[in-house]
């Protein structure tokens, strides 16, 4: 269920259905203008859709100022505790301010900046976090901290509702994973307005694009959420940007750049398969098509289920081959599969998105598939397939071993 509401940050709708927005904060100290711009740009080249920047002083207002004209992507400035810098981040252009009215200083300077907000046709966002809610909901907030977020977030909705203003998104934060989906659950059901998905403080790299992609895939794939942001504790903005396009990509919300799948390896896998993947996920940043690409790291399943793929490589010890879609395409040594891979795509690309096939070619890489390809080997991805196959409820007869065969790696599986 998408919020009903829409608005509009700078050009980038909000809300109504909107695809949902991405957006990460800067890590610079705003007043550093050159700094704030390189990584502005930086992350509106990995994909930001809106990027938000810390007002704490006033030479931040002065470097907001500028950064609102020179930004490639829509700027919201960041307010906490002070009402006149909210005013004047109004006034030097932001294209929404974001305010926790429970910190701004009572409901008459939160009236103030909405009088502005509503002169200049400028949006807000009103924002809640479960580490500073008001003085009257702490008890409950011990009892039933979900409860709490979701009161003052809706608080905060009447206030403004009574000051006749209705260009507003707003987002609850919260440390807690549980807390956040079960709290943007319940507010997406209460109120109208677009919500913004965070989970504050997540942690490094890797724990908090794993809690940001529980708590925000959750919620997402429920339908909530309108515009995302990635919390990692990293100078590096952009790598946020990143993380919430993979997971927007996961879910099939949005579309940006190429698609890697990569087998998760075994013990069949008979090369470098880590450097390759890294290597091939690293080139793959050059392209903005979302081309699909997919690396099996052995042969013995055949092309399986990266059938679909529209490029993909397959090795072995020595050899392994280019595929596309499917079919073969050429056997390549292995040291230079990810040169070849590219050398293919770029000619697809060179050919109008066609994927160009020398017969010859492959031919040969059909007949090397077939000395390598083990039809009867158990591998990970026909134990999936049978699985899925039962799960179906299509008629699976049991599984069989076939006691003549090899007792090893040749072990055949038949339908009884
Ligand atoms: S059997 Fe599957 S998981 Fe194992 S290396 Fe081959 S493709 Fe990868």
């Amino acid at each position: 269920m998408a919020s009903e509401r829409q608005i509009n940050v700078g050009g980038v709708l909000i809300g109504g259905g909107a695809p949902v927005a991405v957006q990460t904060m800067t890590k610079t100290e705003t007043a550093d203008l050159q700094a704030t711009m390189d990584q502005i740009r930086q992350v509106a080249e990995a994909g930001a859709d809106i990027v938000r920047v810390a007002v704490p002083r006033e030479k931040d207002v002065e470097a907001l100022r500028a950064i609102v004209l020179e930004s490639p992507i829509p700027v919201i400035a960041d307010i906490h505790f002070n009402h006149t810098l909210a005013l004047k981040a109004l006034d030097a252009g932001a294209h929404c301010v974001r305010i926790n009215p429970g910190n701004i200083g009572g409901s008459e300077k939160a009236a103030q900046v909405v009088a502005r907000a509503k002169e200049l046709g400028t949006p807000l966002r009103i924002g809640v976090n479960s580490g500073s809610l008001p003085a009257h909901l702490r008890e409950l907030e011990f009892e039933n901290p979900v409860e709490a977020l979701v009161t003052a977030a809706v608080e905060f909705v009447e206030l403004m509702e009574r000051l006749d203003f209705t260009d507003f998104k707003v987002s609850m934060k919260s440390t807690s994973v549980p807390n956040t989906i079960a709290s943007n659950r319940m507010l997406a059901e209460r109120i109208p307005y677009p919500l913004h998905l965070g989970i504050t403080e997540a942690g490094t790299k890797w724990s908090g694009s794993l809690k940001s992609a529980v708590g925000l895939g959750t919620l997402l794939a429920d339908g909530i959420g309108d515009t995302i942001r990635i919390s990692l504790s990293t100078f590096h903005a952009e790598e946020e940007v990143k993380v919430a396009w993979e997971i927007l990509k996961a879910l099939k919300l949005r579309e940006r750049g190429p698609v890697l799948i990569a087998c998760p390896t075994c013990g069949r896998l008979q090369f470098d398969m880590d450097t390759v993947v890294a290597e091939i996920e690293r080139r793959l940043e050059a392209y903005d098509d979302p081309i699909e690409v997919s690396v099996l790291g052995c042969a013995v399943n055949g092309i399986g289920e990266a059938r679909h793929a529209d490029f993909g490589i397959t090795g072995a010890k020595d050899m392994g081959m280019i595929y596309s879609r499917g079919e073969p395409l050429k056997k390549v040594p292995t040291e230079q599969l990810v040169d070849e891979l590219f050398a293919e795509i770029d000619k697809y690309y060179a050919a109008g998105k066609h994927v160009v096939r020398d017969e010859t070619d492959a031919a040969e890489a059909r007949a090397w598939l077939a000395e390598n390809e083990d039809e009867t080997a158990m591998t990970p991805e026909r134990m999936a397939a049978l699985e899925a196959e039962a799960a179906d409820g299509r008629e699976a007869a049991p599984l069989r071993l076939d006691e003549e065969a090899s007792p090893v790696a040749g072990r055949r599986f038949t339908r009884a």
